[in-house]
């Protein structure tokens, strides 16, 4: 198995977690946890969206928190957009990073679009371009490249088609999201290797939620095939919006803690990002989804 000695991770709590959770956070909480976990050490954080306030209400303040939190130096911040009017929001409040998404699900696409999801992509052109003269990098997302609960196993071919298309809007950053959860580590070998392999001027992300347990599993698949950056979600946040009782993100202590014990840098502190999870209960009215936080780490064990 291939052991990089370095991996990148995006922490996406405050954006994927928090928007699937009744509570709705203030902005001045919102800003104490996203200033801690810039001081945890997260190169990558998805601060939040900018979908429409009434579809997402938990997302309304994003741009507040970009205006509140200023330049942050080397620490990356990203948000996701649904369309045009989302750049332009970015480019108001100051965030110089975007992040589309499509369904790679091409009965469902065409269902609820009326479009095959690369021609979804092909829309995003007035984005790219906005993006661009505004000076703000835009990523690509794919959600379920894996599997969907419409189609079950998605068709290798779909993907590829959907890389294309952001690529030909040259959009490089391209993150491969499972967000029901349903990818299996053979799986995510498989497509990792295929997809570096075929576009090797992509940069890919892997995102996976941990419905099914199999969330650490298939990091370690995708590591194996050379991928090196993650998506993790500090106290496990997260859900997804298609999938009755689906858990969160795999947790952002868990992923950095194997890291940690494996001797992979990360650059996260991780007791850092713990003692900011410890106060999300109290916050959210539940408990988390975290191995690291309810058993402590490895390494604190003595035994006598
Ligand atoms: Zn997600």
């Amino acid at each position: 198995m291939f052991f990089p000695s370095s991996v990148i991770l995006c922490e996406v709590g405050l954006r994927d977690g928090l928007q699937n959770e009744k509570t709705i956070l203030s902005v001045s909480d919102k800003l104490m946890f996203l200033e801690g976990l810039i001081e945890a050490g997260f190169p990558v954080i998805e601060v939040g969206s900018f979908m429409h306030p009434k579809r997402v209400p938990q997302m309304a303040d994003t741009d507040a928190l970009f205006k509140a939190i200023g330049d942050t130096g080397k620490t990356e911040l990203r948000a996701l957009i649904p369309n045009l009017r989302g750049v332009q929001r970015a480019a108001d409040c100051g965030c110089k990073k975007v992040k589309l998404n499509v369904s790679a699900s091409r009965q469902h696409n065409l269902k609820n679009l009326n479009m095959t999801p690369e021609q979804s992509v092909a829309g995003f052109a007035d984005c790219a371009a906005f993006a661009k003269e505004a000076g703000i990098e835009i990523s690509g997302s794919i959600s379920m490249p894996f599997a969907s609960p419409w189609e079950g196993v998605t068709p290798v071919a779909d993907v590829d088609a959907i890389i294309e298309a952001y690529l030909a809007l040259d959009i490089r950053e391209i993150s491969l999201s499972d967000a029901s959860g349903m990818a299996t580590p053979k799986q995510v070998f498989e497509l990792c290797s295929h997809v570096r392999e075929k576009f090797p001027t992509a940069v890919f992300w892997l995102h996976f939620h941990n419905t099914r347990g199999m969330a650490m599993a298939n990091i370690c698949a995708a590591m194996d095939a050379g991928m090196i950056r993650f998506d993790t979600s500090f106290g496990g946040l997260g859900g997804c919006p298609f999938v009755p009782g689906a858990a969160g993100n795999i947790s952002s202590e868990d992923v950095v803690h194997m890291f940690d014990e494996s001797g992979i840098q990360t650059g996260v502190d991780l007791q850092k990002v713990m003692a900011l999870s410890r106060k999300l209960p109290d916050l959210l009215g539940h408990e988390l989804e975290s191995y690291v936080l309810r058993a402590g780490r490895s390494c604190d064990l003595i035994i006598e």
